[in-house]
């Protein structure tokens, strides 16, 4: 999931070339609701902002759908956005300490969201047009 130093979540195999590109993307996959957060994953936040793992789960995750999932904030371009995304840069600003699902995405050549964002583009006939998630 978004995005590190050259945008794709993931180091994809040098011989396969991966059909999206983070740059070209306001972080649509950091728009999800359900950013699903494990217990390691919280004992990472928590060693990253250096507080207790209590603190962290409360401060930084909620229950929703069942699920411990990471906690949104309000965004210009999406509706809500991951509570750790740059709404500027559109970059993840806990690069290194994002959970292990934000590291899986996507977990193959092609990310759905961006095969969405890029036919809305076409369709429009517009290399900026972003539609509302
Ligand atoms: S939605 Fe896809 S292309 Fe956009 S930032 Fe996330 S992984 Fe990259
Ligand atoms: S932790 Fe980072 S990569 Fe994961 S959803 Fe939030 S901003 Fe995106």
């Amino acid at each position: 999931m978004n995005t590190g130093e050259n945008g794709n979540s993931r180091k994809k195999s040098k011989s396969l070339r991966v059909l999206f590109n983070c740059q070209k993307c306001p972080a649509y996959c950091c728009s999800y609701d359900r950013i699903e957060t494990t217990r390691r994953d919280i004992h990472r936040l928590a060693k990253h902002f250096q507080i207790s793992y209590t603190q962290a789960e409360k401060r930084y995750t909620k229950i929703a759908y069942g699920d411990r999932v990471l906690r949104q904030r309000k965004d210009h371009i999406f509706k809500k956005v991951c509570q750790f995304l740059d709404s500027e840069t559109r970059r993840c600003t806990i690069y290194e300490a994002r959970p292990e699902v934000c590291r899986d995405y996507p977990d193959s050549l092609r990310c759905g969201y961006y095969d969405f964002l890029a036919s809305e583009r076409r369709r429009q006939d517009d290399e900026e047009f972003i539609p509302s998630a």
